[in-house]
Order: C-alpha cells, then structure tokens, then sequence
C-alpha cells in the first residue's frame, strides 16, 4: 500500500513538470529551425556564471530528450565546449544561444525563446541563483536553488 502511494506521487510529481507537446523553434537568422515532440520539461531559469555570460542574461531552458528534436535546417550550428561535462549550442550567423547539452545525458536543454508561440510550458524555479547578478531580482513565490533541486536535470 505503501509503496503504491509512493510511485502514485512520483508519476503525479512527473505529469506536474512535463508536458507532451509538438513545438516548432528557430534562431533569429533563421540559419536553424527545428521541431520538437514529446515530453517538455518546464522552463527553468538557470543563473549560472556560464549561462549569464553565453545569454547575456540568466538562461530559461526547456528540455527534451535529443532524440526528440528534428532539425528542419541547422547549417549554421556551431558547439562551443563550454566545460569538461557541457557544451552549448548557438547559431554562429546570428549568434542566436540555443543549446546546452550535458555530455553522456539523453536530455538537451533548449532555449525557450527560441520557440514559435504559444509554447504552453511555465517557468517553475530558479537554479544555479549563486551566480545571478544584482541588477535583477527573483520573484518571491518562485523556488530557488544553489544549485539544481534534488532529483532535478
Ligand atoms: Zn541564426
Ligand atoms: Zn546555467
């Protein structure tokens, strides 16, 4: 019994963060278009010091698993290293940051804004909030963390 209410809550906790959608994404050039299916993760502002230099500002990535991007266009698709476990994605025409993908996991992290609207996800928690800057402030009721929550990608 106990064990029932257990995974009950883990697929409840999973359905509340990901969504099944089919979204449509491109750069600001239009050097990259892209199609994604499957399930979403919602959107998570991420404050680390590599996505605020990359972004210019903190991050708000999606995920999916890789499998589950078809790209329509990608000739102008660079990967920059970004550490020994990282590397990003970004459209070396327009300059557009798109991607993080952490090396050996299934899942790659999408940049939301590159999406054609509505894309029908929420921003759910703020992560790596160590590096944010002082210029802006987090919104009181969003979760924060150091770095990602407990069981989190
Ligand atoms: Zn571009
Ligand atoms: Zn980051």
């Amino acid at each position: 019994m106990l064990l029932w209410i257990t995974l009950t809550r883990d697929s409840l906790d999973s359905m509340l963060k990901m969504k099944k959608l089919s979204l449509k994404a491109s750069c600001l050039c239009g050097g990259i278009e892209l199609k994604t299916k499957g399930y979403h993760r919602d959107v998570h502002n991420c404050h680390c010091i590599q996505c605020m230099k990359t972004h210019g500002h903190h991050a708000a990535y999606t995920a999916v698993e890789e499998q589950n991007i078809k790209f329509i266009k990608k000739r102008t698709l660079k990967w920059f290293q970004s550490s020994k476990k990282g590397k990003r994605g970004f459209c070396k025409k327009c300059g557009a940051s798109i991607f993080f993908k952490s090396i050996g996991q299934k899942d790659i992290h999408i940049s939301a804004g590159m999406f054609n609207r509505p894309v029908k996800l929420k921003t759910t928690m703020h992560i790596f909030v160590k590096g944010k800057l002082d210029y802006y402030k987090l919104e009181q009721y969003m979760p924060k963390f150091k770095s990602y929550p407990k069981g989190g990608k």
